[in-house]
């Protein structure tokens, strides 16, 4: 019996690691798309993270040689600090994330983390670095307490529990009937969109990556969601650098810079006051954005 049960277990495990592979490659596909084949240099390097400082010089990328997308893009992400991305679409904010995850080849120009050029580093050390926590956070049918722990199997329940109060997902989840251990996912217990966010938030702060790279979503949650929301995003942003995409600027006015790209040019950049009094751009986007948040709180109370 013992016989049988063993390879049976170890069958499970593989099991579990495949259709975790497989999510966590989904999971990624809104921001990172299909990486292409890129290979290590033979020589490649550990990233040795220091303190995070990521380094965007005169970059330049195009998919497809006769289009360029991005055209000599220059930013620093001091250590600890968050640096917003804006802008409209396709301008080039999701390509950016890409080549920090070096999933395509800059054509012009370096992009280095605590002096490391990207090329230079194994790819496998650079993604472990880096946090990702998508529009759309996947579950697995299986306990939420797994649903969290994904990708760190050797965390232990307070790690767990400590995770989840700081994502704020904690008290939910001991409001659900059977706590860590409900069952969640397509064949368990439904959650909405700001719930699965914060347990991708929760699954991240556990991961405790140097660097985080957030794909903030489009759709608006409401007002305590999105509040709750930027809490947990804060407190995991805390001690880490930050690159954040952002759709609503609302959620981006204490980043450290904000960068605004056109047409893959940085054409403003700066902290959201010193923005709003350059008048340009950002101000107008901002005044548009607000206006449509009134007309929607407006129709919401009517
Ligand atoms: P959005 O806010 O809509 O997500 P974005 O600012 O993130 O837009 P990117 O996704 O970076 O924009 O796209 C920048 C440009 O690159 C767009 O013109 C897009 O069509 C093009 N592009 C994106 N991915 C690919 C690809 N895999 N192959 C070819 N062109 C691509």
């Amino acid at each position: 019996m013992i016989q049988i049960t063993m390879p049976l277990g170890f069958l499970g495990t593989v099991y579990r690691e495949i259709r975790q592979a497989l999510v966590d490659m989904g999971e990624m596909f809104d921001l990172l798309q299909q990486p292409a084949e890129i290979q290590d240099k033979e020589d490649a390097d550990v990233l040795k993270v220091k303190g995070g400082h990521i380094s965007f010089d005169h970059v330049e990328f195009a998919y497809d040689p006769t289009r360029p997308i991005l055209k000599g893009i220059s930013f620093d992400v001091p250590a600890g600090q968050t640096v917003a991305l804006v802008g409209p679409s396709g301008s080039g904010k999701s390509t950016i994330g890409r080549l920090l995850f070096r999933f395509y080849e800059v054509t012009g120009g370096a992009i280095r983390i605590d002096d490391q050029d990207l090329r230079d580093v194994t790819q496998e050390s650079l993604q472990q670095s880096i946090g990702v926590v998508p529009q759309d956070t996947v579950l697995f049918n299986d306990t939420i307490r797994y649903n969290i722990a994904y990708g760190r199997a050797d965390a232990t329940d307070e790690e767990i529990v400590a995770a989840a109060k700081a994502a704020r997902i904690h008290d939910f989840v001991l409001s659900l009937p059977e706590g860590y251990d409900t069952a969640v996912g397509e064949r368990g217990l439904k959650l909405s969109g700001g719930e699965k966010q914060r347990v991708g938030i929760a699954r991240t702060i556990l991961k405790n990556p140097p660097i985080l790279l957030l794909d903030e979503a489009t759709s608006a949650l409401d007002t305590q969601t999105e509040r709750d929301i930027q809490m947990s995003l804060k407190a995991m942003g805390e001690g880490r650098s930050v690159i954040t995409i952002a759709h609503r600027l609302s959620t981006i006015a204490d980043a450290d810079q904000i960068l605004v790209l056109d047409k893959g040019e940085i054409i403003e950049r700066g902290r959201h006051e010193e923005l709003l009094a350059q008048r340009g751009r950002y101000a107008s986007m901002w005044a548009r954005q607000s206006a449509e948040e009134e007309d929607e709180a407006e129709q919401g109370a009517a």
